[in-house]
């Protein structure tokens, strides 16, 4: 039995621990602090394909639904509510140039008219002209989503340690790596690192260089109100969906995943009351109030693209990305077939880190 030691417990380490514990690793996960400590616990949480830098990347996300469907069969429910998303962001020519491209990756997207759209999401004043309808998204409570995985990798005999923080990673030469921790080190024959923001500075004393943006995100979640709305909706200048307990999430961006500011200088305060101005015009009548405000940052490497592969010595391997909402069932599956023997899975080939020194 191979031991494999996880730095991270967010989504994509949980991801990958109860995927290589099925596939009869010995695992231990580490955390610095909990299993939503991270980017995994300020996410807007929407899963999806629509958004994509390129097709290699669309194709992943693609998968990643499907992931999120086969880890649920497999392992059971999960706090994800595939709702489908309506998207009016743009109207006119970039409207019909976003369904296209979509339709044209033989990607699900219908065009809705308005009434078929006030019918579907009855609460939202001024309906659209037009709408898409991406049935296949959807919408994960990413902290719960994280913790619950956790649990079931206990389940099939995980060990999860929370508040230890690793200082350092020791290569393996002829033996296991060791992982340096303030109480002690561990060893295992392997560690992954899916310490989101955090993975650059472990692989630094690697002699690996991780380039990473600087990408925070500022969401607001509202007081719980009755039940509203049922999609994730991309309305202009705003997105928005309602979680199960009634409130409403919201980032404070437009277009939130390709958001490319690199400091937040605006009190919260300001930004938390604009975007409670473009609720409460999409939801007249409703009372609506601000809740928490939540600045966190996303773990965006230099390109925008995902890093997973080996990184550095022998033994070690890297997991790191946005939208690791939507890509953590799929890319845990295919890094347990790389790490199990089934060798290096193509999917994979254009997120391996050497592209930044090529
Ligand atoms: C505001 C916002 C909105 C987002 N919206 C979406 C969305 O709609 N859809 C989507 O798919 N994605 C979205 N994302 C991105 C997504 O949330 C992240 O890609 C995902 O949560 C990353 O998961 P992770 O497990 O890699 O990282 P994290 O959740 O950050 O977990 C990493 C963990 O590693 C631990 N760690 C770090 N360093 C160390 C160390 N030295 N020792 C021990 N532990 C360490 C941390 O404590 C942390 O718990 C959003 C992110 C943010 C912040």
């Amino acid at each position: 039995m191979r031991s494999t030691l996880i730095i991270g417990a967010g989504i994509i380490g949980a991801s990958l621990a109860v995927r290589l514990a099925r596939a009869g690793d010995r695992v231990t996960v580490l955390d610095a602090a909990s299993a939503s400590g991270g980017a995994t616990g300020a996410s807007f949480g929407w899963i999806n394909a629509s958004f994509f830098l390129n097709r290699d990347h669309f194709l992943l996300r693609e998968d990643g639904i499907a992931a999120w469907h086969r880890l649920e069969a497999e392992t059971g429910p999960l706090p994800i509510r595939w709702s489908g998303c309506l998207w009016w962001e743009d109207q006119g020519a970039e409207f019909d140039a976003f369904h296209t491209s979509l339709t044209e990756l033989g990607y699900p997207a219908e065009r809705l008219d308005r009434s078929t759209f006030s019918q579907l999401e009855p609460a939202i004043a001024a309906p659209p002209e037009q709408a898409l309808r991406l049935p296949d998204e959807g919408a994960a409570d990413a902290a719960q989503v994280a913790q619950i995985l956790l649990a079931r990798a206990v389940d099939y005999g995980v060990a999860v340690f929370t508040g230890v923080s690793v200082t350092g990673i020791e290569p393996r030469g002829t033996g296991p790596c060791r992982v340096l921790t303030a109480q002690g080190p561990l060893e295992a024959d392997r560690v992954v690192i899916a310490a989101g923001i955090g993975a650059q500075d472990l692989l630094m004393p690697l002699g690996v260089d991780l380039p990473m943006l600087r990408r925070p995100g500022v969401m607001v979640t509202t007081r719980p109100v009755a039940p509203l709305l049922s999609h994730v909706l991309v309305a202009p200048g705003q997105e928005l969906r309602q979680l199960a307990d009634g409130r409403i999430l919201a980032p404070t961006s437009a277009k939130h995943q390709e958001y490319d500011t690199s400091d937040i200088v605006e009190p919260l305060a300001d930004l938390a009351e604009q975007t409670m101005g473009r609720l409460r015009a999409l939801l007249p009548g409703v009372d609506l109030q601000v809740e928490t405000t939540t600045l966190a940052m996303r773990p965006v490497p230099g390109d925008g693209l995902p890093v997973v592969g080996p990184a550095g010595p022998e033994g070690v391997y890297t997991c790191v990305m946005h939208s690791g909402v939507t890509l953590a069932a799929a890319v845990a599956e295919l890094v347990k077939r790389e790490l199990t023997g089934e060798g290096a899975q193509n999917r994979l080939g254009p997120y391996r880190i050497d592209r930044f020194s090529a």
